[in-house]
């Protein structure tokens, strides 16, 4: 039975949107993410305690098939939060040369075919040296990511046409994708853009128009022309191996959208 569902999305739902209300433009947007990273991680070790995965993960440090996609669904709030860390942490050169990386990504994409958009498997520009290089900040959707089997990652990656599900530990990824539903219902509660967006196009957005967070924080949809393209795939994760038996993938997202089959980055 799946107990987090209602925790994780009403519970974030309530945190974010009372922190904004109570803030407004003087919300501070890193110490709200820890506290939904926080809420996340303690469901996640408690399920893990009672369900553990029935076998060793593959993820590891280094491995980064999955960091490999047309692009990373995202939400107005985590991008903001990527682009602060950014911010603060790197000088300028570092900050260039993440902003070469978005425009040579954007070169990237608009070279595909929308009916190819499915099969991009371009590094994400925050990729350094085959690792996170906002580890700590990472979307939830990077968090939902795991493998029981690295080898078909990699297979997927090398021949994204002939791609098969990923047998994966199905409650890690259901607790990212609930807490990302809580934050997008927190921010529409208090009629902020929260619409999952492409990372690539939403980073640019996020670091280089100026006043971003503030105008966000005033309702203003800055994020318009990174709102997510791709088409809502159909299929779900290979339930019997992407789960232990009792987790039903079902409304994820509290929509008729279905999970990804290919079990990528999604932007849908
Ligand atoms: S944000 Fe980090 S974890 Fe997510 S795809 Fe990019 S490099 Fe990989």
């Amino acid at each position: 039975m799946i107990v987090y569902e209602k925790p994780l999305r009403d519970g974030l739902q309530a945190i974010i949107a009372n922190a904004i209300r109570d803030n407004g433009n003087n919300t501070a947007l890193s110490p709200l993410f820890e506290s939904v990273i926080g809420c996340t991680t303690a469901i996640t070790d408690s399920v893990r305690q009672n369900d553990p995965p029935i076998k060793p993960l593959a993820c590891e440090a280094g491995c980064s098939h999955c960091c490999y996609q047309y692009d990373v669904g995202v939400t107005p709030f985590e991008i903001l939060c990527i682009a602060a860390h950014i911010l603060e942490t790197y000088n300028k050169d570092e900050q260039a040369v993440v902003l070469d990386k978005i425009a040579m990504a954007e070169k990237k994409k608009r070279s595909l075919p929308i009916e190819d958009w499915g099969y991009g498997k371009f590094p994400c520009p925050l990729l350094v040296d085959e690792k996170c290089s906002v580890y700590e900040v990472r979307p939830l959707v990077c968090r939902a990511m795991n493998s029981y089997d690295g080898d078909r990652c990699r297979q997927n990656r090398e021949t994204p046409r002939n791609d098969s599900s990923v047998p994966m530990y199905g409650h890690q990824y259901e607790i990212a994708k609930f807490a990302r539903v809580g934050i997008q219902r927190g921010l529409s509660d208090v009629s902020l853009q929260n619409e999952i967006l492409e990372l690539v196009p939403a980073l640019r957005i996020a670091l280089t128009t100026s006043g971003a967070l503030l105008r966000w924080l005033a309702g203003e949809r800055i994020f318009e022309e990174a709102v997510s393209r791709l088409p809502p795939r159909s299929g779900r994760p290979n339930d019997k191996e992407a789960t232990n038996g009792d987790a039903t993938p079902d409304s994820i997202l509290n929509t008729t959208e279905k999970p990804p089959r290919r079990l990528n980055h999604d932007t849908s």
